[in-house]
Parts: structure tokens; sequence; C-alpha cells
């Protein structure tokens, strides 16, 4: 490789993160796909739906590499915060329902702090509540829910043991994205749930959850393929099921990320 390829690409590892988009450069000996089914990338992996056999389990080896830390200070005894004082996750709830600080309170129907046991090994983020989970205060309920359930099945991980959450608990109207603020405030209810529940794994759907979960920009495909940490316990980042809904292409490397988690989840 030339010295100007090197150094280009050295540029554009160092750009994305900085939280730029990536950029694929075609390297001078393309490495085949040998992924079992990459020869149709369009079908949607046997293993995303109910009942499928899961592939080959990676070994450890197969593990992506370390990524981002992130350790937002903990909780501590003589906090006078409430949130930092709920000592379940039925007293987060509570905090949570009766929430105004922010705008999202103003259209909501109903809150949507999350739900599951507080045994849970893996906590899943999401983004915020949509139409079906404001009506019900429940969230992942709708067609992106139905979709998580399926995923989480495949790893052999009834939803009912999985703790699953969204970065903001009250739904932006229009299902916009939550803005800066608003996850601003909602954060301290999400911290005080992971350390709650004190998940092995915690999986962060989409850039929503992943960015605000880590405090970085970058990208979703910057953050993919990584193994990160949110005060110490590890988080694997894949594309929201919303997404996976418009493109089934991305079933397949979202099957490659829940893996990772299952990997992690059995250590
Ligand atoms: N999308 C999300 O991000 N969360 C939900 O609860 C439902 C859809
Ligand atoms: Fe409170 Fe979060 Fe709802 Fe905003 S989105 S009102 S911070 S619970």
């Amino acid at each position: 490789m030339s010295d100007s390829r090197a150094l280009a690409i050295e540029y554009l590892k160092q750009q994305r993160l900085l939280g730029g988009d990536a950029v694929i450069l075609p390297t001078s000996s393309p490495t085949p796909d040998l992924r079992p089914g990459s020869e149709n990338p369009t079908a949607i992996p046997a293993a995303l739906t109910p009942g499928a056999s899961p592939g080959k389990t990676p070994t450890a080896s197969d593990l992506p590499p370390a990524g981002l830390s992130f350790d937002p200070s903990s909780a501590d005894l003589f906090a006078a915060d409430p949130i930092q004082r709920a000592a379940s996750l039925q007293d987060v709830a509570t905090l949570v329902a009766a929430c105004r600080k922010c705008k999202l309170c103003e259209a909501r129907t109903n809150t949507v702090p999350g739900e599951g046991p507080a045994t849970a090994r893996l906590v899943v983020i999401g983004e915020g509540p949509g139409r079906t989970e404001d009506e019900t205060g429940r969230p992942f309920v709708g067609r992106a829910g139905e979709l998580l359930t399926k995923i989480l099945e495949a790893i052999k991980l009834p939803r009912d043991q999985v703790f699953i959450c969204n970065v903001v608990k009250c739904r932006p109207p229009e299902n916009r994205l939550p803005q800066y603020d608003e996850i601003a405030a909602c954060l301290p209810y999400l911290y005080r749930q992971i350390e709650l529940v004190k998940p092995k794994v915690i999986l962060a759907m989409g850039g929503t959850a992943a960015q605000s979960l880590l405090n970085t920009k970058q990208s979703l495909g910057a953050l993919r393929n990584h193994v990160h940490r949110f005060r110490g316990t590890p988080v694997v980042v894949t594309y929201h099921p919303a997404a996976l809904l418009r493109n089934p292409n991305w079933k397949r490397p979202t099957w490659d990320d829940v893996r990772i988690a299952a990997r992690l989840l059995d250590n």
C-alpha cells in the first residue's frame, strides 16, 4: 500500500472517531464474504424468524474490538435527587409517571417507563415511545416491538426475561427524533434503571440509543461492531427494529450484532 493511501486511511479513521460518517475505501484485494447466506444479502435471515436455529455461535475470538467507555457518576447514598434515591424499578416508573422535566410531557397520553424483571441479564434500549406505546404505556408493542420480540427469541431470550425501555419515556409528537434537551432531561431515569437492573449486557438499538448511552456523536455505522462499555457493562450497538422494517437488508447485520450480545451473555 502506498504511503499516501495509508495516510488517507488513517485520516478517515480519525474523522470517523471524531464523529464523521464511515467512508468505505475499496481494499486492493476485496475480502470475500464467507458468511452463510451472504450470497443472497436481501434474504431475511431465517434466524430472525421464530423457530429457526441460530447459525454458528461466535467464539471469543469473534468478538469485535473494544470501543468507547462512558462512566457517568453513579448515585451516592446521600444524593438528594429522588431519581437517584429510587429504590426499585417501580419507584422509577412512579417518578416518570409524574415527570414534567421536558416538553414531551405535554402531548403524552401515557408515560412509557420500560418493563421487565429487575433480574434481567439483558437491557434493551430504544429511542422513544411510538403511538401504540403512548396509548398502552408499554415499550415496543407496535410493529417494531413484534420484530424485537422475534429477534430476542432467536437468541433464546423470551421477551419477558429482558428489561426493555427507551431513552425518552414520553412519545415525541409525530414520532420525531427526541431533541437534545429532552434526552438530557430523561437520561437520569435510564441511568437509574440500568443501575438497579445491573445487566450483564446492554443492547442499544438505533443511533439515538447508542449515541445517548455512550455520550457520542459517532454514527451508528461507526459504533456497530465494537464492544463499548457503560460504567463497565458491555454495550452492543445495532439497528433499530423500525429501521429494519423499512430496510430488510439490515436484518443480517442486526443478526450479527445480536449474536455478539448473546455471546457476551453466555460468557
Ligand atoms: N420504537 C422505540 O424506539 N421504542 C418503542 O418503544 C417503540 C418503537
Ligand atoms: Fe420527563 Fe422523560 Fe417524559 Fe421528558 S420524556 S417529561 S424527562 S419522563
